[in-house]
């Protein structure tokens, strides 16, 4: 019998089946060539462009006029509707038939009325199903519309994806026509496709990818792309080959589906919406055709907008939530900055998550879900556990740009050592295409942008899943990995083509197995399976983007600013509620304003990596919270105060006394009040301090500013030459140098414009030290004394600052304005400090972390750029300065200099950030002892809450409505019940790193209180702390307690 010869060349084998399925070469005579059957051309097509996102019923009011392929339609973010005319030819029955469209807008196929499918070319999806069969008695006219945005799915940014959008983009209709879809050629190239890879990725190495190559050449031998009957032959040779199966200690990857949605970041909120409908109505689609197929999805938020738009669909997304394939996953209102919200703030994107998760689907999230977040918080473990999540699924920390993250599966310990079972999946993305550049490339070697790099979409499952093997750092340890498909971004998630290559290779030998899975089923298994699991204690920071600490610095205002007004409103609010039957408690309002809040922590709208118009709304969302909050805060604080008189009443919302210095109506009149722990305090009240504030010139032309607790030196440019705390007379400064010194960096990113400050920055420093009007003295003394003083930063650019000393407070003020219009440069204020230590701390959410002062490791020296929140603190032994401020996060600590990080001017992706007028607050504060006994978390808190004052109050005696016997714990929050009109949380966090005791003592009439979660759920284990000298509560450091207080 006659061999054909096959000779030992795996080159030309490889290449020669590569070529029978390419779409560039031999089309004619090969298999891909044999895709796709006859066309026809639409009956009509008709159209017309809105500026304007409006409903479908409103579209069709509207006159459409005759267009084709080939035109042009935009401008940028406006919609244009198409009607679509459609008359399939009798002849074609019994074969599948698609309408075929590709445009590189997003559109939405509707029929009916009713969302069918998106359409995005660069989601792969460019194809809408007619019929998969065409029956003689179906009707072959029918009306379609196309809803196109004209915007990409990263927007339109002009000449690279992240560049400002260019608002002139149009859009060409490249293609609108009827076509057959061949299947059975389909499957084929599949096939083909699948085994090419496997030949590729296992290499000449492996004995089994030789098996692949034979196996594929010998398709090529039987299979004759023009005559479908020798089809069938070459599919069993394919078969015999993924149905050989592997042995059982074989990996297990767990596919599921998934679409990565920025909430907002190159394109507006608005246009989200929108993203969501086209991705997830695609996503219905799959999983009527796949009964296997699992999506997880997440964000509270982006349900709620498909909710309230598009109603229809989301009684479809909910019964595929009952059904288990549509998983709801992370339990959060929004995918949120993981550094920069509050502790509050992300109890509060817990609590508004899993409750809305809850009541619409019944569903309990028990997954974490962050994926693409720049550093995790390392009090997230314990908020997690609080809210009923033990799991934790990300991937961020594989954009390290110095250090690779040591595990992929391990237990991950916060501040309290409360641990979550963390999986990043190894092949380091949430949206596995499987480009061989995602192999063999890490974004270290690149730079170049992994999102939105959808070229050659998931041609290679194979390099995937082998990827996820080989890259697992925990073989052995770990045997199960995740892997999550599909285009984000309004790509509308996975294609058939994805389901139809991972269901060949579920068991094929020299392959992981594949299984669909949900989150529950994948975290079970390796629960099932942890004794040999690393644990890695703190956070997770990302070594890039550390900019987002900084830029767009009206949003970090905007964001603190709310966190504290709304924090006021719900103290004041839940003091009048129990002071007034009468008072109606705003929930409803209150959960609007925080809903707001949360949206804008989205994790490209806090961190500033967005476009100009997503700063607009998100600016805006804060006004409405200011003006909103404002309103609420005054009608409970008049509550509070009482009726009507000619005094001024003052609202303390912080749970210590406070002595600080006020300036009342008419911004002249200042008066030094004492205020009682979480209560009102009445300007009649005024102290005199015992030491009043001096300021005075110096023969060499410093000021001397001095209140009996620190005496400052201040020069002709606004620098301190000294800072002395008078009570151990020590000098803060450091020799010879200055303190509130101001300095600039050449700040030009490698890529990543909004998001990435570089080390080497650092090599351009220049001090700032024009001053374009010398210091002079605004106030001489008494309870307030402050000089003020201009430097020019550049030709465009200006600095004016108040320095301000108030009596009795150990720091002083400085009152800052920024005239900004720089380009790519970064300024800091530095403060060198006679203190020598190794480590610096820094505030975060409940609690405080060190962080490295030197740059021995590479772990140390990637910590350059840091984020921290209200204060950071450098101390030795006895002694210590600390740098706290009320709207900035950014930070560095090098040696002994604490330097705080204030503006930024990046043109990418928004060209205008950051340009214009800024106004903020930082202080700087020498203590003797620890920071925790000298009380500066306490000053911080003081700095950012600031005393309310409610004019026209009667006098009355002060009063307070709760009070804690030790400084170490912090009553965060005060606020009405969830569940329970006549019950108020509170929550307590221990701040100090100690294990205490202390009594919560209330002046409300309490007749129960129980421990709860943070979703504020009962925790009957718990035994109540009420006794008869208060709540009595135990602390380990930083541990977070909620209390459920039932009023009588
Ligand atoms: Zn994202």
């Amino acid at each position: 019998m006659y061999h054909q010869p096959v000779l030992k060349n795996r080159r030309t084998l490889l290449e020669r089946a590569e070529k029978f399925v390419s779409d560039v070469y031999f089309t004619d005579c090969n298999l891909r060539g044999r895709l796709y059957g006859e066309t026809c051309p639409m009956e009509s097509l008709s159209s017309f462009l809105t500026p304007k996102r409006m409903s479908y019923s409103e579209a069709l009011q509207q006159t459409f006029q005759p267009c084709k392929v080939g035109d042009s339609f935009g401008p940028t973010w406006w919609t244009c509707w198409f009607k679509v005319s459609l008359n399939i030819p009798e002849t074609w029955e019994g074969k599948e038939v698609h309408f075929r469209w590709e445009i590189d807008g997003e559109g939405m196929v509707w029929k009916d009325g009713q969302p069918c499918q998106g359409l995005t070319k660069e989601g792969e999806k460019t194809s809408y199903v007619l019929t998969t069969s065409l029956k003689n008695e179906e009707p072959h006219s029918l009306t379609l519309y196309v809803e196109m945005a004209c915007n990409g799915l990263f927007g339109a940014g002009k000449g690279s994806m992240i560049a400002a959008p260019d608002p002139n983009k149009m859009y060409t209709l490249q293609s609108a026509e009827l076509v057959v879809f061949n299947r059975d050629t389909r499957e084929l190239l599949t096939d083909f496709e699948m085994l090419v890879d496997v030949v590729k990725m296992l290499g000449e190495a492996d004995q089994r990818g030789y098996q692949a190559l034979f196996t594929v050449n010998e398709m090529v031998n039987v299979c004759d792309p023009a005559d479908p009957s020798s089809y069938p032959a070459a599919r069993c040779l394919a078969l015999r080959f993924f149905s050989q199966r592997n042995g059982q200690s074989q990996h297990t990857v767990h596919a599921m589906g998934h679409c990565h949605i920025d909430s907002a970041w190159l394109w507006p909120y608005e246009e989200t919406i929108r993203k969501c409908a086209r991705s997830w109505v695609t996503v219905i689609r799959l999983m009527e055709k796949n009964p296997d197929f699992v999506f997880t999805c997440s964000q509270a938020q982006q349900f709620e907008w498909v909710k309230d738009w598009y109603p229809g669909l989301f009684a479809q997304i909910k019964t595929f939530v009952e059904s288990g394939r549509f998983i709801v996953v992370g339990g959060t209102w929004v995918e949120m900055d993981g550094n920069l919200p509050s502790g509050e703030s992300m109890v509060r994107q817990f609590l508004e998550g899993q409750r809305f998760f809850q009541q619409e689907f019944g569903v309990h999230c028990k997954e974490f879900w962050l994926p693409d977040t720049f550093g995790y918080s390392a009090q997230l473990p314990q908020m997690m556990r609080g809210s009923g999540i033990t799991r934790f699924l990300t991937q961020k920390l594989s954009w390290n740009l110095v250090n690779t993250f040591p595990h992929n599966t391990f237990f991950w310990e916060g501040l309290d050592g409360s641990q979550v079972l963390t999986h990043f999946p190894p092949g380091n993305t949430y949206e596995m295409k499987g480009k061989v550049e995602d192999v063999s490339h890490n974004f270290e070697d690149t730079f170049q942008p992994q999102e939105g790099q959808a070229s050659s979409a998931d041609r290679n499952v194979a390099f995937q899943l082998l990827n996820t093997v080989r890259n697992n750092k925990d073989k052995g340890r770990a045997n199960h990995s995740a892997v999550l498909f599909g285009f984000g971004d309004g790509g509308g998630g996975p294609t058939q083509l994805m389901l139809d290559r991972l269901q060949r290779v579920q068991d094929t030998d020299g392959l992981p197995k594949v299984q669909m899975s949900g989150p529950d089923r994948f975290f079970c298994e390796l629960e099932a399976d942890s004794s040999l699991l690393c644990t890695w204690s703190g956070e997770l920071f990302l070594e890039l983007h550390n900019g987002t600490y900084t830029t767009q610095a009206q949003i970090k205002l905007g964001n603190r600013q709310c966190e504290a007004l709304l924090h006021d409103v719900e103290v004041a609010s839940s003091l009048a509620q129990c002071r007034s039957p009468a008072f109606r408690y705003p929930a409803s309002t209150l959960r609007r304003l925080w809903r707001l809040l949360l949206l804008n922590q989205f994790h490209d709208v806090l961190p500033g990596s967005c476009t100009e118009m997503v700063v607009q709304d998100a600016l805006a969302y804060y006004n409405d919270i200011r003006s909103t909050g404002c309103s609420l805060l005054k009608q409970a604080c008049v509550l509070l105060a009482g009726e009507q008189g000619g005094a001024t009443a003052v609202f303390n919302s912080l749970p210590w006394e406070r002595h600080e210095v006020v300036m009342l109506r008419g911004s002249t009149e200042l008066a030094l009040v004492k205020v009682p722990s979480v209560g009102m305090g009445s300007v009649t009240d005024t102290l005199q301090p015992e030491c009043p504030v001096s300021v005075t010139v110096q023969p060499d032309g410093t000021y001397l500013m001095e209140n009996g607790l620190l005496r400052v030196a201040v020069d002709k440019a606004g620098r301190l030459t000294s800072l002395c705390l008078l009570k151990v007379s020590r000098e803060a400064i450091s020799d010879g140098c200055y303190g509130n010194q101001f300095v600039i960096f050449d700040d030009v990113p490698l890529y990543w414009d909004a998001w990435d400050v570089m080390d080497y920055h650092l090599q351009t420093r220049k001090p700032v030290v024009e001053a374009a009007r010398p210091a002079v003295i605004v106030s001489p003394g008494g309870l307030r004394g402050i000089v003020s003083y201009t430097l020019k930063i550049s030709e465009r650019s200006s600095i004016t600052q108040e320095i301000i000393l108030d009596a009795m407070c150990p720091y002083v003020k400085f009152d800052t304005q920024v005239d900004w219009a720089e380009s790519h440069k970064f300024l800091k204020v530095e403060f060198p400090v006679r203190v020598r230590s190794p480590n610096a701390v820094y505030e975060v959410q409940f609690g405080h972390l060190q962080r490295p002062t030197h740059r021995n490791t590479s772990w140390d020296w990637a910590r350059f750029e840091v984020w921290g929140h209200k204060w950071a603190d450098l101390s030795e032994h006895g002694f210590g300065v600390a740098l706290l401020n009320d709207c900035k996060y950014g930070y560095s600590a090098d040696r002994n200099t604490l330097s705080l990080s204030l503006l930024r001017a990046p043109k990418a992706p928004d060209a205008n950030a950051d340009m214009g007028q800024h106004r903020f607050m930082y202080a700087v504060m020498p203590h003797s002892g620890s920071f925790q006994d000298s009380s500066v978390i306490q000053c911080a808190y003081n700095l950012n809450f600031p005393l309310r004052l409610v004019p026209d109050s009667p006098s009355f005696s002060s009063w307070s409505a709760f009070s804690i016997s030790s400084p170490a714990v912090i009553l965060e929050t005060i606020k009405q019940a969830e569940d329970h009109d006549d019950a108020l949380v509170v929550r307590l966090y221990e701040s100090y790193g100690s294990s205490v005791r202390v009594t919560l003592s209330s002046s409300l009439k309490l007749r129960k209180v129980s421990h709860c979660d943070l979703l504020e759920r009962p925790v009957p284990s718990k035994p109540s702390p009420l006794t008869a000298s208060g709540i009595s509560l135990d602390f380990t450091p930083f541990q977070i307690v909620s209390l459920l207080l039932f009023l009588d």
